[in-house]
């Protein structure tokens, strides 16, 4: 099987499965116990929050695990609504979120918040005049993701936390993709961030919180991490989390001049017809988002059942939907249906990935001889 399935989740890298071993094996203590082993693990738990704080990159704020990034995007929208100031009631966010911040805007919505949903251009980037004109001082909070999950775009964050403060509204970013791929800009009040896209486990994401900009606790009980996120923490996934974190510190160079290479050995290896979804400048370029005209992508995937790749977002993948990010590039339903995301990064090879992509290129050209 060859994987081109990044952006949905990425390897455990082996040094984050060895650091986590024997926190899963033998430390079992609770973390918030008193007892010596108890202590062991929450120091372990410090040393790992402040790998993750290391890699995040931003000064002047703190960091708090969750159980996903999905949670702490749940929770930055819904805590940040729930302290706010009187007359300060509306998000604005992009077309191109993730379903996290579009479904809890939704929700939100449901509860009386105000929502705006700025528009991209053709290239994917946010609309920067939309922007300007639909910040005011009943603006809340404003929503932007770093790198997109499936066209790899990066929005320009620091400009869009500055616009955001310039009404006093709050700025969450999505780093999700971003994070050990792209630095972080400074201006976001908020960060949410996800272990399992940086070859750390599953099930454990944080949310950075600039000091004075805490959401309102959104789990209630045990009073864990400073009172705001109650529940037990698991040391063997925050232990994880910060190996894959001081990994992706320590490789960033090395990680990024890698994806340079898979990138130029892809777009060479592609015959002319395909076209490239999104800027392919302002872009990560670990995420190959390409379609063709008359591909049927869905049955593309199901012919090539030994390399791993998809059709958007692993959630777009299983609604059957065309993607709304797409969608949102001005595509056709059509155009949409005929693009495929190709996501490559550390452990991929430079044969594997051109041997994937001659295979991907000869069943598209077969599609279409069969047709004619
Ligand atoms: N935001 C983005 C951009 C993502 O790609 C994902 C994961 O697919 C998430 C949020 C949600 O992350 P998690 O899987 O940790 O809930």
């Amino acid at each position: 099987m060859i994987y081109l399935d990044y952006q949905a989740t990425t390897p455990v890298a082996p040094e984050v499965a060895e650091a986590m071993r024997p926190w899963a094996e033998e430390h079992f203590a609770n973390p918030h116990s008193p007892s010596r082993g108890g202590r062991e693990a929450a120091a372990a738990i410090e040393v790992a929050r402040d790998r993750v704080d290391a890699a995040i990159g931003l000064s002047g704020g703190s960091v708090a695990f969750t159980g996903s990034a999905t949670e702490a995007i749940n929770w930055a929208l819904k805590g940040a609504v729930e302290k706010a100031p009187t007359g300060r009631n509306r998000i604005v966010t992009i077309a191109t979120e993730h379903a996290a911040v579009l479904d809890s805007c939704e929700w939100l919505a449901g509860q009386g918040a105000d929502l705006t949903f700025l528009p991209v251009q053709a290239d994917g980037l946010v609309d920067q005049s939309a922007l300007e004109a639909a910040l005011d001082e009943r603006v809340l909070l404003v929503a932007a993701m770093l790198v997109n999950n499936e066209i790899g775009v990066i929005h320009p964050i620091a400009n869009i936390a500055a616009a955001a403060h310039r009404v006093g509204a709050l700025m969450l970013c999505d780093a999700v993709q971003g994070l050990g791929r792209v630095p972080i800009p400074d201006g976001p009040d908020l960060v949410a961030v996800s272990a399992h896209k940086i070859h750390g486990p599953k099930a454990i994401g944080a949310l950075w919180m600039r000091k004075g900009a805490e959401p309102a606790p959104f789990i209630h009980g045990g009073g864990q991490e400073r009172g705001l996120r109650s529940g037990t923490l698991s040391p063997a996934l925050c232990v994880g989390f910060g190996a894959a974190a001081k990994l992706a510190t320590e490789r960033r160079e090395q990680d990024h001049e890698h994806v340079e290479r898979l990138w130029t050995c892809a777009t060479t290896a592609l015959g002319s017809e395909w076209i490239v979804n999104g800027s392919a400048e302002e872009r990560y370029r670990g995420n190959f988002n390409i379609r063709r005209d008359g591909l049927d992508a869905a049955r593309l995937i199901s012919d090539l059942r030994d390399v791993a790749f998809s059709l958007g977002s692993a959630c777009a993948s299983g609604s059957g939907r065309p993607s709304h990010v797409l969608r949102a590039l001005g595509l056709s339903d059509r155009e949409a249906r005929s693009s495929i995301r190709l996501g490559f990064g550390r452990y991929t090879g430079e044969d594997e990935l051109v041997d994937a992509v001659t295979r991907i290129d000869a069943a598209a050209r077969a599609q279409q001889d069969i047709a004619a």
